[in-house]
C-alpha cells in the first residue's frame, strides 16, 4: 500500500491524493510561440524506472500540491515537499 506523507497533514493513504504530472520536466517559457516545445511538454513523457519526481495534489485533505519523489520500480514513496516552495526556488528539480 502506498502511503504518502503530506508536508501539512502527515502520512495518508495514496487514495487521498491525485497524480498531477511529471515534475522533472521544465515548462517552456511563458509566451513562447514554439508549438513543438509546448506539444512535447504537454504530450510526451518518459517512462523512467527508479527514483522520479512527480506532482501530486492532496485532494481529500489540504488540497495543496506537492512534489513527491517516488521509486517507480518499487512504488516506494520518498520525501514530499511543497510544490509552491519548489517553484519559488526555481523548479521542482531543485
Ligand atoms: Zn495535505
Amino acid at each position: 500500500m502506498l502511503r504518502i506523507t503530506c508536508p501539512w497533514c502527515g502520512e495518508r493513504d495514496y487514495s487521498e491524493f491525485r497524480y498531477g504530472s511529471d515534475a522533472s520536466k521544465a515548462r517552456p517559457a511563458h509566451g513562447t510561440g514554439d508549438l513543438k516545445a509546448w506539444h512535447d511538454h504537454v504530450f510526451l513523457f518518459d517512462n523512467p524506472k527508479g527514483p522520479h519526481r512527480e506532482y501530486w495534489q492532496h485532494v481529500l485533505g489540504c488540497r495543496q500540491w506537492l512534489v513527491l519523489e517516488r521509486d517507480t520500480a518499487t512504488n516506494t514513496p520518498g520525501a514530499a515537499r511543497s510544490a509552491r516552495e519548489a517553484a519559488a526556488k526555481g523548479g521542482a528539480g531543485r
